[in-house]
Formats: structure tokens, sequence, C-alpha cells
């Protein structure tokens, strides 16, 4: 059986299919500057040459239709017909309370993605458009929305409930939710099994640090607290987004600064991070090089950047009782020996120990502490289109 999973953003796509039997990858490719100038579709097949192609496409509709006939190309393709593929998951950021496993798509559902693109004005818009456009392209196909805040709902009231007048929450559902809870709970599953323990017997920090970042509480299996929260801007410090800051900030800055709503959510989301307090970039590759090179700034940035993790990681361990394994994953956790030596660094009175030529590593599946750490800490490459198609399956599976 083969599932095509989609990742729907504002102005580009990505794409896998699947051969489920063997749960390879068959082709995936990215489609971007859909509706801008420039639109390019790439798909990578393995064994292959790469094929791009320059077409203008003016929506999201237009880019999938490029997709499925790039897919079924009698040259550069990897099927014969559409009808190969027997359903489509979706990526879908915000499922709100609704939601806390995967779910078909149906109109009820389509109606609660839109609802909650409220909340998620950056986010669900692009991956309705994504569903609706298959959705026309292949009418008889199954789709599945897979939701990066469901893996987040088994969090208590007392740990998702922010302390402000409790209708807030009732009427306008203002509460923590989590993302990244694909990734979260894919690391933490290949973690209990690399460990040969069962997952609900471990007490698991996993630490996704890309653009965005998140951590996550883990234990039983389950998410107990994570660091996002309403929205995605709320915990650590990340690339561009501020992360939690005095909330009174904001208000300041409307108040005296006269600024808009917009160009607050701009600063908060666009222009902070470590890319604010360097002014370099907000690509860690240009501040760890930057860091090298003793640029002052690059310095400051990676050191708020690696004490908010830190703090977090030791609330998480207060939390939990405790901590068996730290995982670390996404485009930094996977590729940056240094932030995960900085965040690490002074915590061995937890018996948190990495070794540091094991920690040399990038981008592969590792454990990196030391024989005699406490704690087992692992480099885990993330696999959220691997969790989606196994979800969509187990939908359609069972149908
Ligand atoms: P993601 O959001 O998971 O795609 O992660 C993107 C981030 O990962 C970017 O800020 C990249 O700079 C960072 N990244 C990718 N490769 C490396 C690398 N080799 N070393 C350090 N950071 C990396």
């Amino acid at each position: 059986m083969k599932i095509l999973v989609i990742n729907c953003g504002s102005s580009s796509l990505k794409y896998q299919l699947f051969d489920m039997e063997t749960e390879n990858v068959i082709a995936k490719g990215i489609v971007e500057r859909i509706g801008i100038e420039g639109s390019m579709l790439v798909q990578k097949v393995e064994g292959k040459d790469k094929f791009i192609l320059n077409k203008p496409m003016e929506n999201h509709k237009i880019a999938i239709s490029f997709v499925l006939d790039t897919l079924i190309d009698k040259e550069n393709g990897v099927i014969k017909s559409m009808d190969e593929i027997a359903a489509v998951g979706h990526r879908v950021v915000h499922g709100g309370e609704k939601y806390s496993e995967s779910i078909l798509i149906d109109k009820k559902v389509k109606d609660s993605i839109n609802e909650c693109s409220k909340i998620a004005p950056l986010h669900n818009p692009p991956n309705i458009v994504g569903i609706e456009a298959c959705e026309e392209l292949m009418p008889s196909t199954p789709m599945v929305a897979v939701f990066d805040t469901a893996f987040h709902q088994t969090m208590k009231k007392d740990v998702f409930l922010y302390a402000l007048p409790y209708e807030l929450y009732e009427k306008h559902g203002i509460r923590k939710y989590g993302f990244h809870g694909t990734s979260h709970k894919y690391v933490s599953e290949e973690a209990a099994k690399y460990m040969g323990r069962n997952i609900s017997d471990l007490r698991i920090i996993t630490c996704h640090l890309g653009n965005g970042a998140s951590l996550c509480a883990i234990k039983n299996g389950e998410s107990i607290d994570t660091t996002m929260g309403f929205t995605p801007l709320e915990g650590v410090v990340m690339g561009t987004r501020s992360g939690s800051i005095d909330p009174a900030i904001p208000l300041y800055l409307m108040s005296e600064l006269k600024l808009t709503i917009d160009e607050v959510g701009n600063i908060l989301n666009k222009k902070s991070g470590v890319l604010g307090i360097s002014q370099i970039s907000s690509d860690f590759r240009d501040i760890e090089t930057a860091y090298k090179n003793g640029d002052e700034r690059a310095i400051l940035a990676f050191n708020i950047y690696h004490n908010s993790i830190k703090k977090q990681i030791g609330a998480f361990i207060a939390e939990l009782g405790g901590v068996d394994a730290i995982v670390f994953t996404a485009g930094v956790g996977e590729n940056g020996p240094i932030t995960r030596e900085l965040i690490l660094k002074d915590l061995e009175f937890f018996g948190i120990k990495i070794d540091k030529k094991k920690n040399e590593v990038r981008g592969e599946f590792k454990e990196i502490s030391t024989d005699d750490s406490n704690v087992k800490v692992f480099v885990i490459p993330t696999n959220e289109e691997l969790v989606i198609a196994r979800d969509t399956l187990d939908l359609v599976k069972n149908k």
C-alpha cells in the first residue's frame, strides 16, 4: 500500500510517497514559491537524478497537480497511476482540544481545523488549502489529518492552564496546547526501542531543536508537559522567535513605542531569538561559525539560547521526578555538537554525562552519553512524515 504525506506551508509544500510494506520512501519532494514568481518543484528518487520543474504555480491546487503529474510521469515518476495512492496523510498544526489522535478527514474535521485557524493563523489555513486541493484532485482517496498538538492532549489541566481568568479558557480556549507532537512521540519511542525498555517505564525529555524549538517531558509514553504553549511562540529561545518573555513587554511596546499588533507580532516571531540577539542570522550554522570566531553577539546569542534550554531540562526533571533519557532531534539538535555540549554542561549533578567524541555526530542515530552516565543521551533524527504515514495507514486499513 502506498501513502502520500503532504506538509503544506503558506508558500511551500513538502511531500513524501511511502511504500508501507517496507516503510521506504519511494519519492520525496518540495514545491517552493507557490503563488510567487519562480515556483519550482524538486523531486528526489533514490538512484535517480534530481528532477526539477520550473513552472508558474499560482496556488496549492496547481502545485499539488504538478506533484501528482510528476509522481506518475513516465520518465521521472515512480507509480503508474494515482489510483496506487491508497490515502493521503496531511500534517495539520493545530487540532485544538478536539483531537488527541489522527483522524479521517470529513466536513466536520475540516470545520474544526478552520475553527482552530483563529489560534494558528499562520499554519492551519495553508493546511486546509492543501487538504482541499487534494480532495479536488483525488476525490475518492481517503484523507487523514495528523495533528502537531495531538500528542500533548495527555497534559493535565494543572499543567495546561495559564493563571488567567478561567473564563478565557472556557470561552476562548486559551490554554497550553504544545506543538511538534509527532516528532516528540517518534523520537521518544525510538529511544525506548533502542534501550530495549518499555516506554511505560521511562521518563524521557525530548529536545526538538530546529528553527522552531520545543522540549517535551514524557512519562509512561505520554506528554506530561511541553514548552510551547497556546501558540508556537512560547518556550525556549528559537531561531527568530523570542520564546517566553515577560508578558508585559508587548504591552509596553504598544503603549510606549506605539507599535501595532502586527508590528509586535513581527518582532516576536520573526526578528527575535538568536537572530535578534546576534543580528547575524537565524541559521545556527552561521551563528556557530561566528561563535567559533569569537563574535561577541554570537556568543551572547548562543549562551542565552543554551541557557533557556538547560533551565527547561532542569524544570522537566523536577516535574518528571527524574529522567532516564534525553533526546536531541531536528536541524540543530541532530547537527549541533556544540549546542548539545553547552546545554548539558554542568548537568553532571543529575547524572547526565556526554562523551565529547561520541557527541561529534551529525544527523545520525547515536547514543552520546558516557558508559557511566546514569541518564542516556541520544541524537535521533526525527521522522514526522513516517509517523503521519503510519497513522494514515492505520486509519485506512481499518476503514
Ligand atoms: P529544522 O527547522 O528542523 O529544519 O532546522 C533548521 C535549523 O537547523 C537551521 O537553523 C539550521 O541552521 C540548523 N542546521 C541544519 N544543519 C546544521 C548543521 N550542520 N549544524 C548546525 N545547525 C544546522
